[in-house]
Parts: C-alpha cells; sequence; structure tokens
C-alpha cells in the first residue's frame, strides 16, 4: 500500500468535516422549537342577534355560561367556545399559569 500523500489527507478531511457538518445540522434541525406562548381565549356570543366577541378567558368561565351583554342589542351574551391562541408577539412577561377550577 502506498502512504497516504499530502492531496490524500486533505480528501479525507474534506470528507470527515463534511459528515461532521451534516450530523452537526441533523441535530440542530432535529432539535424541537420551543413551544409557543399560548392564551386561552372564549368566544361569546349573543344568543338575540348572533353577534360574537373573542375575549380573554377568565378563571371559572365555561361553555354555555352566560355572561357580559351584546355591544350591539344588549343582549346576554353566552360563551360558545374557549380554546388556547398562540401569541401573535412572543413577549417575555410573566403570567402565573393557567388555573381551571
Ligand atoms: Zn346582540
Amino acid at each position: 500500500m502506498i502512504p497516504l500523500t499530502g492531496q490524500d489527507m486533505i480528501y479525507y478531511l474534506a470528507i470527515i468535516a463534511a459528515i461532521g457538518l451534516a450530523v452537526y445540522f441533523l441535530l440542530e434541525t432535529s432539535r424541537r422549537p420551543k413551544e409557543p406562548e399560548t392564551e386561552t381565549k372564549e368566544l361569546l356570543k349573543c344568543i338575540k342577534c348572533g353577534y360574537t366577541i373573542e375575549k380573554e378567558y377568565s378563571v371559572g368561565d365555561f361553555i354555555g355560561l352566560v355572561k357580559d351583554k351584546c355591544p350591539k342589542c344588549g343582549s346576554p351574551l353566552k360563551i360558545i367556545a374557549i380554546y388556547d391562541v398562540v401569541k401573535k408577539t412572543p413577549e417575555k412577561t410573566l403570567k402565573p399559569p393557567k388555573q381551571y377550577t
């Protein structure tokens, strides 16, 4: 066997470097992205005119609860949905953890 020349060494080093980079990028991309910050919203619907409004969820609210008044006709609003939405602007304000009582 002929000993490796300088050029061969560079060739092998390049392969090793390429593999190393590939592994690095694979690990980097497979790393899970940060959990998006969510906030809980509730959808209220007017029982009379059907007007819907989205509000911040408050502790104790549940689907079917009659809450607030319709800004259009003054009839009671009923919660028809409660859901989490991803915050549009990721801010680092500390919020107390969600409570379901
Ligand atoms: Zn209404």
